[in-house]
């Protein structure tokens, strides 16, 4: 391989790593989008970002996944997708 052959195979591999990261992190947000409230989900279990029930909400919920003070949250109800900590839905369940 010449000089010249290597610096281009060189430019073309990182272009294409660059190209694998960027599609993997499209993926990535796709699988994680907030829930919506026209979601049919989100309506069939009256899902809502800001809670109007006492005590009760997302991150205090049994089904919330992720970490204990992130505002957006993976739920066992909504598979892919992120919740509001400070939501509720009508299968709200207190942790134990
Ligand atoms: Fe929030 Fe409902 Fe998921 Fe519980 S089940 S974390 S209340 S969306």
């Amino acid at each position: 391989m010449g000089n010249l052959d290597r610096r281009n195979f060189l430019k073309l591999s990182a272009s294409t790593l660059v190209g694998l990261t960027l599609g993997g992190t499209a993926l990535h947000a796709v699988a994680q989008e907030q829930v919506k409230a026209d979601d049919p989900m989100a309506v069939a279990m009256k899902y809502v970002d800001k809670s109007a029930v006492a005590g009760a909400n997302c991150a205090n919920c049994m089904q919330v996944q992720g970490k204990d003070g992130e505002k957006l949250r993976g739920c066992n109800i909504f598979p892919g997708k992120l919740v509001h900590a400070d939501g509720w839905c009508a299968a709200w369940a207190k942790k134990a």
